[in-house]
């Protein structure tokens, strides 16, 4: 399926995408995605280690795809070695993309520890609104989301057009948490070096706890909150 740029992207459009491309495996819907969109495509990564599979997909078929990465200023250390560990092994094109208040800068005009007292300001501060610069202009942005993962996530389509006309594409939709560990075990993958602590689904410091046994894979993020997405992908 080619899109014609010259025709506007509608519901109809993106609804004939979605029937296209949800039975595809991630690597096609990697490779449509760049094939159709060049380097007008972007996509983003938290890089835990469930962002391993896609990360080392894309490092195989579409190398040259600008990979995201937040900086927020409140990574763990592991997570900014395990990136760079990343980047080396499956030779990545990664964007380190920062806000525009540095975590000292973010205590002086906000106040102290923001991600406590409003952490959805500070996400949309930190991610959100960084983000929205950063793909300000393109046609598409690849993320990791899995329908599994959260209820809101559940609802989403392979396929998602936002109301300011950008293409969201989630390669990963119809994958399951096992899956996700039978590829990384498969092609013997490394692991964020928190995991073995029990921190399943790493985001910032602050805001990421370890998960018990039998728990949802992100309960340990923004634990003991309402807050569930820090809104990137709602
Ligand atoms: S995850 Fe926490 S520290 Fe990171 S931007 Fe959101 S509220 Fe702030």
């Amino acid at each position: 399926v080619k899109l014609d740029y010259e025709k506007q992207i509608d519901s109809v459009i993106i609804s004939e995408l979605n029937s296209y491309l949800q039975d595809r495996s991630p690597q096609e819907i990697l490779s449509w995605a760049w094939s159709t969109f060049g380097y007008q495509v972007v996509a983003s990564s938290s890089f835990q280690t469930q962002s391993v599979p896609l990360l080392h997909m894309i490092g195989n078929t579409t190398p040259q795809l600008p990979v995201i990465f937040l900086d927020t200023g409140f990574h763990f250390s592991e997570t900014l070695q395990f990136r760079d560990v990343l980047q080396q092994q499956f030779g990545l094109n990664i964007l380190n993309v920062q806000p525009e208040l540095n975590p000292q800068q973010l205590a002086k005009e906000h106040g102290e520890k923001l991600y406590d007292r409003n952490p959805s300001l500070c996400c949309h501060l930190n991610k959100v609104e960084p983000m929205k610069q950063a793909v300000k202009g393109l046609r598409a942005w690849i993320t990791g989301v899995r329908a599994d993962q959260t209820a809101r996530r559940r609802q989403l389509n392979v396929i998602e057009l936002q109301e300011d006309g950008l293409i969201k594409i989630h390669p990963l939709l119809n994958w399951t948490k096992k899956d996700v560990w039978e590829y990384v075990d498969e092609h013997r993958l490394p692991a964020h070096p928190l995991l073995e602590k029990g921190y399943v689904s790493v985001g910032c410091a602050p805001c990421t706890r370890p998960v018990f046994a039998g728990e949802n894979e992100r309960a340990g993020r923004w634990r003991n909150m309402a807050k569930t997405e820090c809104g990137l992908h709602t």
